[in-house]
């Protein structure tokens, strides 16, 4: 073989790097990264690296790179892949290389989406001073300063994931704090409205302003520099410093030409099938990627959390050999089932550490404790009253607990038997 090439050297890449090698392929591999840093991983960066100066970066490195010398990987970190041949043969890298490729993993995953150059009069949010997205370790470095130095109101526009976790941040470095959201309740696309208020009143308790049902609609300026911001109702409010978390935008322009199915709008992402194939020797995996869940109805998802990109870049590697039909020293090839696990996420705000496995649905049910306690469970179900997604809130023991009921599709007496 002339080798793999493995695009995205992050949380899905690495791990589908080291899942080749511990497969036995001992071949060349190729990691290709558009960052300059080692692998690192993200879910400190709104978490204690934000809070905690003494959060070193060399501790974020990821493990199969820190721990594991042996992966010998060929690097090619601070590069972009700018294009895959339509028969999926070549890389072409921003330096101007090609590297021939047996097969490839993508695992580009995603960027944060930016908000409307009307909102600062024409200007990218990038070029104007106070304003910061969350996606990688440069953008930590510059919002831990920020808030640190901040002289005035933190804004943070999007009370998803990024801004529930850097707007308990900031708290904890004693800022002043405004949420803004433009759902009638945050995390709407994961949790239901009366969960996702739950995160509203703990924000509230920590003294954080949460003005639900309005965005931000224009950031004036003087001299460059951030200084107030208009928001939907006509509201204006001081900032020094607005963190914008309002999605993100899988990196997928590269692909153009390349003849995988990479869809847009609420279907964006590389289209994978059960083994998380996009093409004959092609697999994507992690944010990137979005693959059909047969327990949910078989309805198609990017998953965008860290175990999702641990777990899919493991398969992955190993979903590719099979399609290559690699054989190691042994004669063995290897063989792979369809992949189907419940999807899971933590999420750390304050002294809360919130789980939730499986997917939200119309028919949730408090089954532990209620909203307002510092420990709750949720569960949510589906045809014929089996569960599909659970919530739990300071339950860790449950959250466990509770992914095993959805794999096993158990029906609501028994989640309240084991849950309750
Ligand atoms: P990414 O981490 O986005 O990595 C993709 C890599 O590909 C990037 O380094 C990018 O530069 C590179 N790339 C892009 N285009 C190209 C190209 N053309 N050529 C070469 N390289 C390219 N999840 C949880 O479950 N719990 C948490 O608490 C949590 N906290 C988080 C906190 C933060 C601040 C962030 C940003 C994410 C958090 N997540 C969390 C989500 C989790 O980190 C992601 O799901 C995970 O990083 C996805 O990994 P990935 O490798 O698929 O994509
Ligand atoms: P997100 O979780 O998708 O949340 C973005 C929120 O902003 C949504 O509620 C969105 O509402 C709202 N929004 C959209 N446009 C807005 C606007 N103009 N004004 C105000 N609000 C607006 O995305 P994120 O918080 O930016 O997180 C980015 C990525 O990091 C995600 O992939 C996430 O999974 C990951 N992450 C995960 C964790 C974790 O799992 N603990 C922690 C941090 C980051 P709509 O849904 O209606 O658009």
């Amino acid at each position: 073989m002339t080798g793999l090439v493995v695009v995205g050297a992050s949380l899905a890449g690495v791990h589908a790097a080291e899942g080749l090698r511990r497969a036995g392929f001992d071949g060349p591999i190729h990691l290709v990264g558009a960052e300059s840093h080692r692998p690192y991983d993200r879910p400190p960066l709104s978490k204690d690296f934000l809070t905690d100066e003494q959060v070193d970066e060399n501790r974020l490195v990821l493990r199969p790179v820190a721990e594991d010398g042996a992966l010998d990987l060929t690097w090619h970190l601070g590069t972009r892949a700018v294009a895959l041949s339509n028969d999926h043969g070549n890389v072409e890298l921003s330096s101007g290389e090609t590297l021939a490729a047996d097969g490839v993993v993508v695992a580009t995953g995603c960027r944060p989406r930016r908000l409307p150059l009307s909102t600062f009069e024409g200007r990218d949010q990038s070029d104007v001073d106070g304003v910061v997205s969350l996606r990688t370790l440069n953008d930590a470095r510059e919002l831990r300063h920020r808030l640190r130095s901040a002289d005035g109101p933190v804004v943070v526009c999007g009370a998803g994931f990024i801004g529930a976790e850097v707007a308990a941040s900031a708290r904890q470095l004693g800022c002043e704090v405004v949420m803004v959201e433009v759902a009638d309740a945050p995390l709407a696309r994961v949790l239901d409205a009366e969960a996702g208020m739950a995160v509203v009143d703990l924000h509230r308790r920590h003294g954080v302003d949460v003005r639900l049902g309005v965005g931000v609609d224009h950031g004036h300026t003087d001299g460059g520099r951030l200084t107030a911001v208009t928001l939907s109702d006509g509201t204006e409010l001081a900032c020094a410093v607005l963190v914008v978390g309002i999605g993100v935008i899988p990196n997928t322009e590269w692909l153009e030409g390349s003849g995988l199915t990479v869809g847009s709008g609420s279907d964006d992402g590389v289209l994978v099938d059960d083994r998380c194939r996009a093409a004959p020797s092609v697999v994507a995996v992690g944010d990137v990627a979005r693959r059909p869940h047969r327990r949910f109805g078989g309805t198609t998802m990017r998953v965008e959390q860290w175990d999702n990109a641990v777990a899919m870049g493991g398969y992955g590697a190993k979903s590719l050999l099979a399609a290559l039909e690699w054989r190691g020293n042994d004669g063995e090839g290897v063989v792979v089932e369809p992949f189907d696990p419940v999807p899971w996420f933590w999420s750390d705000q304050y002294d809360r550490k919130i789980q939730f496995a499986g997917i939200a649905t119309d028919d949730p049910e408090i089954v532990q404790g209620s909203e307002g306690d510092r420990q709750f469970v949720r569960a949510y179900f589906g045809d014929e009253d089996r569960v599909l997604g659970v919530l739990a809130w300071n339950r860790p023991r449950q959250a466990i607990i509770g992914r095993q009921l959805i794999e096993a599709g158990a029906d609501r007496a028994t989640v309240h038997d084991r849950l309750g």
